[in-house]
């Protein structure tokens, strides 16, 4: 496979479709999940470890885990909420999975129903457990911090406790860190900021991906601030899906052909094949009918002799 610049990660099938009324058909998660993966995305977050009652569109999660293991260089991955959750995902195959700590422990509870100590004691038994694998089964396991630019219920956090949290995770042995504007709160400054000293707190290969809402339409402008300090894997959902209940007409994460056809204009390497891309972005809209998708790009097409790998070079 061709180096790449910018990996980006696709949520939808996790982030995206967990917020709609409409169930996907395990059938319709699997074609696009391959679909995209053929046009060139290389990480895929699949689906959620919680369990079916309390979110049904992700039920099918460890089917899901294993039909996209069979995809030659896509690095499967999921979201756990807990100790079993992990187990679950890891029975499953998963590459990769992350846990949310939320940095509002008011969102803590509402979204996991545990304080701060509760999720860091779930952390470490996921760790001890990761451990205790042979070398080649073990995934590679990340803490979110979720709500880390603000939080719908406490309003702003403490950068102090974004920071303190995130020692915490990587003295539990977590690999990495992520931070995820889980709200749509943040700015491009704030961005900025946080990540600087984050890194400064956890080293700088310890932080390198970020999780973003464009519920204020100031998601891509924090993508590109956190290029800028140098974070390398940005997560988006194909068409926004997801949308956000609190802002009408918003997205939810960032749009994937809008990230990357930013990306690839700006002449950085995402291995994604543009209009491959756009192709998917039509399948899927088929399997969700009843629902919104979000993006320029898609809407307005691609300008004219644009050519994947650059752009804005005439002559
Ligand atoms: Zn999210």
């Amino acid at each position: 496979m061709t180096e790449i610049d910018v990996l980006v990660s696709e949520v939808g099938p996790r982030d995206g479709l967990q917020s709609l009324d409409t169930i996907m058909s395990t059938d319709a998660k699997k074609r696009w999940i391959k679909a995209e993966a053929a046009a060139g995305v290389r990480e895929i977050e699949v689906g959620s470890f919680v369990p079916a009652k309390l979110l049904p569109q992700m039920a099918d999660t460890g089917e899901i885990v294993k039909y996209a293991k069979t995809i030659p260089g896509l690095t499967v991955t999921a979201l756990v909420p807990n100790f079993i959750g992990a187990k679950n995902a890891i029975k499953a195959g998963v590459d990769k999975m992350c846990l949310p700590l939320s940095v509002s422990e008011t969102h803590s509870r509402a979204n996991l129903r545990k304080s701060h100590s509760e999720v860091l004691g779930e952390i470490e038994n996921i760790v001890q457990y990761i451990n205790s694998l042979e070398a080649t089964k073990r995934p590679e396991f990340a803490g979110n911090l979720a709500t880390a630019f603000g939080c719908t219920l406490e309003g702003p956090v403490a950068e102090k406790t974004v920071l303190s949290l995130a020692g915490q995770l990587m003295e539990l042995g977590c690999g990495e860190v992520g931070l995820s504007d889980t709200t749509g709160y943040a700015n491009p400054a704030q961005i900025k900021r946080l990540i600087r000293l984050v890194k400064k707190e956890v080293g700088n290969d310890r932080l390198t991906s970020i999780h973003l809402h464009n519920t204020r339409g100031l998601g891509l402008a924090n993508a590109l601030a956190a290029l800028e300090e140098g974070i390398t894997t940005l997560d988006s959902s194909l068409g926004g899906i997801g949308g956000c209940p609190f802002a009408p007409g918003a997205s939810g994460n960032i749009v994937t052909e809008d990230l990357v056809f930013m990306l690839d204009s700006m002449g950085l390497q995402t291995g994604i094949d543009l209009e491959a891309l756009i192709e998917v972005n039509r399948m899927v809209k088929q399997s969700l009918p009843k629902e919104e998708l979000y993006g320029f790009t898609v809407d307005s097409g691609l300008p004219k002799g644009y050519q994947n790998g650059g752009w804005g070079v005439a002559g």
